[in-house]
């Protein structure tokens, strides 16, 4: 039967892009009568946390994907999170040494550095160079007995090119001479991603891969390990990245993307599912809103643009608006809404920083409400009241504005530090930066302490509030 699967890397905050994917290869499986499958893909150990991933299980949670398979549940081809995989990894690296279709490197990262280097200024793309491809076996032996680091890397055919059928772009074509000899195995003994995904997908029976576009230029690396491997690949299918209304791709730098920052404005998840799914199929005008079943009904994968999802958040603000009102007895409205508010983090953060600063309950609103909504309705007069001239407001709003951009963390003490560095720079006392900046992120000179704000409205509302303060 269809097996397909999502394999996030947990290194942030849930991607309503991860959503979309998700959304497709449940769609699938639900059309098809298969398995919908989660893996966690955290090989890279610097940046994937036990934290992100919770965050990932609650957000597809929240959408309603849910899996019949994955590392909170378990399944018959576990373990579902490949660190807890590692050591099933090895003899297969070991096979591929074995076979002749991979080799040793014992390349520096100095070396591999200048080798860049050298590349970036003759003008071409970074590639390894081969230096260690035709070391003799005995001194291989002899340099891995002595300690000296080492990383498995494929060998790629040295001419022609990897053809293959994708599901959505169609027939592909790839010259061997692009493709990287990629690093399978890495000094510490963790599979890089392809390895990993390839070895998984094939374990794991997984039929159909549908992903993000950005993988299609790794397919060649993954046929020719199924290749090696003498194991049959499955199905590619590279969906169009979501995509801002400019057409670049979307960012949090443009739109908020993390998917808890919709579940916190009160977005419904049914409502974001059929925003998503419309990009799945094809309707008429007047039929778009659409059940989770629904939508599996009429998903139609042979019919897939490559032109790119838009992510129009005025079309999502309008579905919304119509589940809302059109879907939802009154009743559901209002558990809905008390569930929303008692399971809303933002809010309850806001109710800590709000209780020392009200003497009536009705005065919360006003108080905390711009944590929740997506426009604190900025106008010139919001900022009249300030002591800064509208020259030296607009100085403040657009140096944190470049700041905030270089910042490595996000928190209440990071931005402390920032803003303070900030007013540093500009000669000025951090009693004169900071109103500006509670007009531009609350919409209100009287409102909730700054830093705590900013830190739980998180970057990119903060970015989008002060881009749209300064112009
Ligand atoms: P940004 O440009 O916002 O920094 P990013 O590429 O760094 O985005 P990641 O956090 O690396 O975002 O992405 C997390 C997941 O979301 C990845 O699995 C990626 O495939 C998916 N993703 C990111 N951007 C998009 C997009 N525009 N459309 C679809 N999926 C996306
Ligand atoms: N871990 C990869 C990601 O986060 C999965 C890519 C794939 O589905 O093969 O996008």
């Amino acid at each position: 039967g269809v097996r397909v699967r999502i394999a996030p890397s947990p290194t942030g905050e849930p991607h309503v892009g991860t959503a979309y994917i998700a959304l497709f290869n449940y769609l699938f499986a639900k059309k098809h009568g298969g398995t919908f499958i989660l893996r966690i893909e955290d090989t890279d150990a610097t940046r994937s946390t036990p934290e992100f991933e919770q965050k990932v299980l609650d957000a597809l949670k929240w959408c309603g994907l849910e899996w019949s398979e994955g590392p909170d549940i378990g399944g018959p081809h576990g373990p579902y999170r490949q660190s807890d995989r590692k050591a099933m990894y090895t003899p297969y690296g070991q096979e591929l040494l074995n076979k002749g279709h991979a080799f040793r490197c014992f390349c520096t990262p100095e070396r591999l550095e200048q080798m860049r280097e050298a590349q970036r200024a003759a003008g071409k793309p970074p590639k390894y160079d081969g230096l260690c491809l035709n070391i003799k076996a005995e001194e291989v032996t002899a340099r891995v007995a002595s300690g000296e680091a080492s990383v498995i890397r494929m060998k790629i055919p040295a001419e022609g090119s990897c053809d293959f059928n994708d599901g959505v772009y169609g027939d592909v074509s790839i010259p061997w001479d692009s493709v990287d000899m990629q690093v399978l195995i890495k000094a510490d003994g963790m599979p890089t991603y392809h390895m990993a995904n390839v070895i998984d997908d094939h374990l794991m029976k997984i039929t159909h891969v549908a992903r993000g576009e950005e993988w299609l230029a790794s397919v060649p690396k993954h046929i020719l390990l199924y290749r090696y491997f003498g194991w049959d690949a499955p199905v590619f299918m590279h969906l169009s990245l979501m995509r801002n209304a400019d057409k670049s791709k979307l960012s949090k730098r443009k739109n908020p993307t993390s998917i808890s920052y919709y579940s916190a404005l009160g977005y419904l998840p049914e409502a974001l599912m059929n925003f998503l799914g419309l990009f799945f199929i094809q309707i008429a005008e007047g039929e778009e809103l659409l059940t989770m079943d629904q939508l599996a009904e009429k998903f139609d994968p042979d019919n897939l643009s490559k032109a790119g999802a838009i992510f129009d958040i005025q079309k999502l603000d309008w579905l919304n608006g119509r589940w809302i009102r059109e879907q939802l007895s009154q009743e559901d409205f209002i558990a809905r809404t008390l569930a929303w508010a008692s399971e809303n983090s933002r809010l309850t953060e806001g109710l800590k920083l709000s209780q020392s600063r009200v003497s009536k309950l009705g005065e919360l609103p006003g108080l905390a409400g711009f944590l929740l909504s997506s426009d604190v309705g900025l106008t010139p007069a919001s900022f009249a009241g300030l002591k800064t001239s509208p020259e030296e407001t607009l100085e403040i709003l657009n140096a944190v504005q470049v700041d905030l951009e270089k910042m490595l963390e996000w928190n209440v003490e990071s931005i402390d530090a920032e803003l303070r560095a900030v007013a540093d720079r500009l000669g000025k006392k951090l009693r004169v930066v900071t109103p500006p900046l509670f007009v531009a992120v609350s919409g209100s000179s009287r409102s909730l302490p700054l830093f705590d704000s900013m830190a739980l409205l998180g970057r990119s509302v903060v970015r989008q509030r002060l881009k749209t303060a300064a112009t």
